[in-house]
């Protein structure tokens, strides 16, 4: 029987239809909702913990602390020294020192996650993720190492927290510039999944309707920081932006950030709210039709505009230099990223990821004229 082929126009304008796909769902319990982080102990228990590390960065020790006492003797200690990036060297420290412990528990961002990942990669020990960002580690298989400076990554299931609990009012303490960054990074994930080389239609009406929560929830919550549930939504958001992430490949947005992240010390989220307007017209070039939802979603007409009208109008960063990056650093830069590139659905060339970066060096409108001559898409 000839292989069955499917008309380009079955898949409407506003389908994420495909004809063939492979789908990893992700088992990971989900507990959300306003005061969660009090069941963490419940959680403990569903999963027969008896002696749990709590680990944070030192910004979250108070809410750490508040999650631990409550543990009460279940807790087996606080350690609130995880860093931005996962250096191997904090891991390997805390490694040593992790007695007896059956359990981690991360709480914050993904600097929190990514050491209790880090530490479950080495010990097999499960781990309850409480989330402080919209980042979205907790809902993916990847830990980010770095090491020597240069940050790696890997995929492994023993690194996905068994539990994840969403509670809102951990996400309310952020700062507000923090908000917009953070946000920015989890849609990051969410439009790299939408042209990933192993994408699916799950994942796909993921990405779209995490983009749709934060556009809808980002403003709400810098019009009133005590809007609760836009705050619960920007964390839906988060949850379903990491999700996406989790389940497909990323392409040059995420590896332009890792090597600015790991080779230039740069912080992750701002990087990531810099850069992605910049990648997004690199890529749209070659598929706009896959990007077009992130347009319609902001009411723009390409998804880099209104990526970047988004990212001014919630106060985001749109400016590597503003972070130290400096125009001598690009072509390092450059040749880190072409070292070891990811998938990419347009061809990836010097001169192009120079003009890019240029671009997200100073903050300019991606410069769309630029990208557009001589597009390359990969299949
Ligand atoms: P982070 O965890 O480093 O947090 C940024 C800063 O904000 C820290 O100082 C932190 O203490 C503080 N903070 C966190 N939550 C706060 C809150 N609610 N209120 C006030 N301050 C708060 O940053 P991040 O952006 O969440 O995570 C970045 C790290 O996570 C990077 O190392 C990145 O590589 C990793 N990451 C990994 C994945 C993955 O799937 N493996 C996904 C996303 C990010």
């Amino acid at each position: 029987m000839s292989e069955a082929r499917f008309p380009e126009e079955t898949r409407g304008a506003n389908m994420f239809f495909q004809s063939r796909f492979d789908c990893q769902g992700s088992p990971a319990r989900v507990v959300f909702g306003p005061s969660s982080r009090l069941r963490v102990g419940e959680e403990l228990v569903r999963l027969g913990l008896e002696r749990v590390l709590v680990i944070a960065t030192p910004e979250l020790e108070g809410v750490a602390g508040e999650i631990a006492g409550a543990l009460g003797p279940r807790a087996a200690g606080l350690f609130v020294g995880a860093a931005m990036h996962t250096p191997v060297s904090v891991t390997e420290a805390r490694m040593a020192r992790l007695g007896d412990a059956d359990g981690l528990v991360a709480v914050g961002g993904g600097s929190a996650i990514g050491l209790a990942k880090a530490l479950a990669l080495r010990s097999g020990l499960p781990q309850i993720a409480v989330p402080s960002t919209f980042a979205g580690s907790e809902a993916t298989p990847i830990l980010g190492e770095t090491k020597g400076g240069e940050k790696t990554t890997l995929t492994d299931l023993r690194v996905r927290p068994d539990t994840i609990v969403y509670d809102p009012l951990l996400v309310s303490s952020l700062p507000p510039r923090l908000v917009a960054s953070s946000a920015m990074n989890a849609i990051a994930h969410a439009v790299e999944g939408l042209y990933a080389r192993d994408r699916n239609p799950v994942g796909s009406l993921m990405a779209a309707e995490g983009i749709r929560a934060f556009a809808a929830a980002v403003p709400r919550v810098d019009a009133d920081r005590a809007d609760l549930e836009a705050w619960s939504m920007a964390q839906y958001g988060a949850w379903l932006c990491g999700t996406v992430l989790g389940q497909v490949g990323m392409a040059l947005h995420h590896k332009l950030c890792h090597v600015l992240g790991g080779t230039f010390d740069l912080p992750h989220a701002e990087v990531h709210a810099v850069v992605l307007p910049h990648a997004i017209a690199y890529n749209e070039a070659a598929v706009p039709e896959l990007l077009a939802p992130v347009a319609r979603i902001f009411g723009a007409e390409t998804a880099a505009d209104g990526l970047h009208e988004f990212a001014r109008a919630i106060g985001a960063p749109t400016a590597l230099e503003a972070f130290g990056f400096t125009e001598a650093d690009i072509p390092r830069a450059v040749d880190v990223a072409l070292a070891r590139p990811y998938w990419n659905p347009r061809a990836i060339t010097r001169e192009g990821l120079s003009v890019l970066l240029s671009g997200a060096l100073t903050g300019e409108r991606p410069a769309r004229a630029m990208f557009n001559e001589d597009t390359e898409t990969v299949k």
